[in-house]
């Protein structure tokens, strides 16, 4: 049997290898997504080294920061946003990566209290997922990533976005590619970005090699989801 330890070490080597074959000196960070998985999961991969956490649901992820309030984990907001959830969202996150909205925008900016440092955020933007209604156009990109800029308990990072699954490398990679494009054009506008979100178990490597910055890790590292 693999352990969760084993698997974080097989990850990040093939981390490493895939930024090589991009010739990719930037850092690529893993965030270990955690739904539907246990507190002594999650546990078991902290002290094998992991820091950065992911959730998609609200009160799963406040019910296990409360079990866990006593690792240092950097916790990162995944899942849609609704509007009613802003609040806690704010007050209980380092990082979200799903903003494609300027009312959740807002809605963060004015929660965010002003005892914590600026919510880290990506913009959720949608590549030609038809099923997915998740994420900015990318006409709707520049106005988004503008008005964010000016929000002060916000500090935007970069871009989110989940391709449709694909077993066709090819079809992934230029997925992946439209993103960087996306983000690649924000850069030249003057935005200062340092953040590319893309990459899941089954694609991440082809992620890395098309300038992913944090891959976002659920099954490959835990297991199944229950
Ligand atoms: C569940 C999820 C992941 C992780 O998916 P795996 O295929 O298990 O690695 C990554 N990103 C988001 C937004 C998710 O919802």
């Amino acid at each position: 049997m693999t352990s969760i330890s084993n698997r974080l070490q097989d990850i990040l080597a093939t981390i490493q290898s895939a930024k090589l074959v991009a010739h990719r000196t930037h850092p690529v960070n893993l965030l270990a997504v955690s739904k539907a998985q246990s507190t002594s999961a999650i546990r078991e991969a902290y002290v094998a080294g992991q820091k950065l956490f992911g959730e998609n649901y609200l009160q799963e992820a406040l019910d296990k920061q409360s079990q866990l309030a006593d690792l240092a984990i950097e916790w990162h907001f995944i899942g849609p946003i609704q509007s009613n959830k802003t609040q806690l969202i704010a007050q209980h996150f380092d990082w979200v990566h799903s903003v494609d909205r300027l009312k959740v925008a807002q809605r963060l900016n004015d929660a965010r209290p002003n005892t914590l440092a600026p919510l880290q955020v990506c913009i959720q933007v949608n590549i030609s997922n038809e099923e997915s209604k998740s994420g900015v156009t990318q006409q709707e990109l520049e106005t988004l990533a503008k008005a964010i800029s000016l929000m002060p308990q916000l500090k935007l990072r970069g871009l989110m976005a989940i391709p449709e699954p694909s077993t066709d490398n090819n079809k992934q990679r230029l997925q992946f590619k439209q993103v960087r494009e996306c983000y690649d054009a924000l850069l030249a506008k003057g935005f200062s970005l340092d953040t590319l979100s893309i990459g899941m178990s089954d694609d991440y490597p082809i992620a890395i090699e098309e300038g992913a910055t944090i891959v976002r890790i659920g099954s490959a590292l835990f297991g199944a989801r229950q």
